[in-house]
């Protein structure tokens, strides 16, 4: 599983010292107690720190700005427990890079009712202080997270685990680098954009390689070290021959094990956590990377085919935000292929060529070897599967030119009625919500890509929730989506995000 950074929230509550020391001393415990029953929730993934009372301009500021150098530090969760006048945050605020998340919450979960006095209001003024709070983000137009509601209810812990994998996708975004192996495929439009751009919105490194580069670190490695790995291929994956000889088509197999060590070895050198190829300039690879790729996709490598360099980072990114988490059903690649129209059943296949993530796999995974029609190579050895049903959302990020745009649909992944005994490819099969017609009517509407990053276990609001950090438009295709109010959206952002 892949590993991350052990990222950190600050936990910062807020007051001021109107009050006195008496009430500064109880928000201080109360904080204690909220974090310590944050972090004994197995719904918040990410250690919770807390740090001290937010009182004066000064503490803020200060207190931002070692928030913005700290490695560790992947955003701020504020809590107003008293009233905390919020012309003291706009130094701070200014100044802040890292995500922070409103937690408009409260100590006690019921009024008090037979005890209550003003001493108590005075303490215990979360429903205040929260709005002079939040008045401030609306007037300086600065993004952050509300999470409202009681902080031991496991669904709101839920809420604020899910956005601690939204900062942290913010502040690893930062570090994803893509390596391109060949240039994006000649006439395409919607896999191509401003890498310049790119590095200013999200910090992406898209540098391009000769893929004769890569071919010394694919041929350097080892025959007994390919033996090894192919060995290991036999044992994991079911062996589908197609009638053709097994020593041959183990060759075909030791060409991806051998492409798996070369790849992953440039990768690692060079620094790169995600990268793309292009079928139609292969250099001296022997194949088309195909079980290589699904291989390194699986690892937590971003991938995009025929050099499309976004959807490698998009990839890599939700594999980041989803990683360490153990009841993860997958993120990856998809590609729309095929439709389904048949009344009732309708939806769209979903898969690519070769290069099919199995971290979405669902059951046995089978190697097969069968020509490829795109190319000049031989054989490619790939993993075929079909993949898990549930709710799934899937991602398109694209370049409008000036600026970029993520669609999200969100999609219900489902079994195809018969198996397809002659597709030699790893296959998804979802309908759009709300409906294949509305949901793909939208999509095109919106300019969304062939190619998608799609993610069993991200939510659309996550994604939202990361572009707007990002600064950049997203649009929801879900279940209330229709095309009057969808197109209406479309140019309101056109206005909003030029
Ligand atoms: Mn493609």
């Amino acid at each position: 599983m892949l590993e991350i950074k052990k990222y950190k929230f600050w936990f910062c509550p807020c007051s001021q010292d109107l009050y006195g020391d008496e009430v500064l001393k109880h928000v201080h415990e109360h904080a204690a107690e909220v974090v310590a029953a944050l972090n004994a929730s197995d719904k918040v993934p990410f250690e919770v720190v807390l740090k001290p009372t937010l009182i004066t301009s000064d503490v803020i500021e200060r207190t931002f700005n070692e928030a913005n150098v700290d490695d560790e530090c992947a955003g701020i969760i504020t809590w107003a427990h008293t009233f905390s006048p919020s012309k003291s945050y706009i130094l701070g605020l200014e100044d802040l890079r890292k995500p922070l998340c409103q937690f408009a919450t409260q100590y006690n979960e019921e009024i008090p009712y037979d005890t209550i006095d003003m001493d108590f209001m005075n303490e215990n003024q979360a429903a205040h202080g929260e709005r002079e709070f939040g008045h401030i983000f609306a007037r300086l137009n600065k993004n952050r997270k509300v999470v409202f509601g009681f902080w031991k209810d496991p669904e709101v812990q839920a809420e604020l685990g899910s956005w601690q994998r939204v900062a942290v996708g913010c502040i690893e975004s930062r570090h994803i680098r893509v390596a391109r192996f060949a240039d994006t495929m000649r006439n395409v439009a919607v896999t191509d954009g401003d890498k310049v751009e790119a590095e200013v919105k999200f910090g992406w490194t898209v540098d391009a390689w000769p893929i004769n580069e890569l071919t010394p670190y694919v041929d350097g490695i080892s025959a007994a070290d390919v033996t090894s790995l192919a060995d290991e291929y036999y044992d994991t994956y079911d062996i589908i021959l197609d009638g053709r000889d097994p020593k041959e088509f183990r060759s075909h197999v030791e060409v991806q094990a051998r492409q798996e060590l070369g790849i992953e070895a440039f990768l690692k050198e060079n620094d790169y956590n995600a990268f793309s190829d292009h079928f139609g300039d292969l250099g001296d690879l022997k194949e088309l990377p195909s079980l290589a790729i699904q291989r390194l996709m699986q690892k937590g490598y971003g991938f995009g085919p025929e050099g499309d360099w976004k959807t490698p980072a998009m990839v890599r990114l939700m594999k980041v935000m989803t990683a360490g988490d153990a009841n993860a059903k997958g993120s990856g690649l998809m590609e729309d292929y095929t439709y389904n129209l048949v009344k009732g059943k309708e939806g769209i296949l979903e898969s690519h060529m070769s290069e099919v993530d199995p971290s979405v796999a669902d059951g046995k995974i089978s190697i097969r070897a069968t020509p490829l029609s795109m190319g000049d190579r031989e054989d490619p050895a790939r993993l075929i599967f079909t993949a898990k049903t549930g709710p799934a959302i899937a991602t398109s990020l694209i370049d409008l030119g000036p600026r970029f745009r993520l669609i999200i649909n969100v999609v219900d992944c489902k079994k195809v009625e018969k198996p397809m005994p002659m597709l030699p490819t790893g296959t998804v099969f979802w309908t759009p919500r709300p409906s294949l017609k509305v949901g793909s009517t939208a999509w095109i509407y919106a300019g969304g890509a062939h190619h998608t990053a799609m993610s069993y276990d991200l939510t659309a609001e996550q994604m939202v929730d990361w572009a707007d950090q990002m600064g950049v438009e997203s649009v929801v295709i879900d279940e209330n989506t229709n095309i009057p109010d969808f197109k209406r959206d479309l140019k309101l952002g056109s206005v909003y995000y030029r």
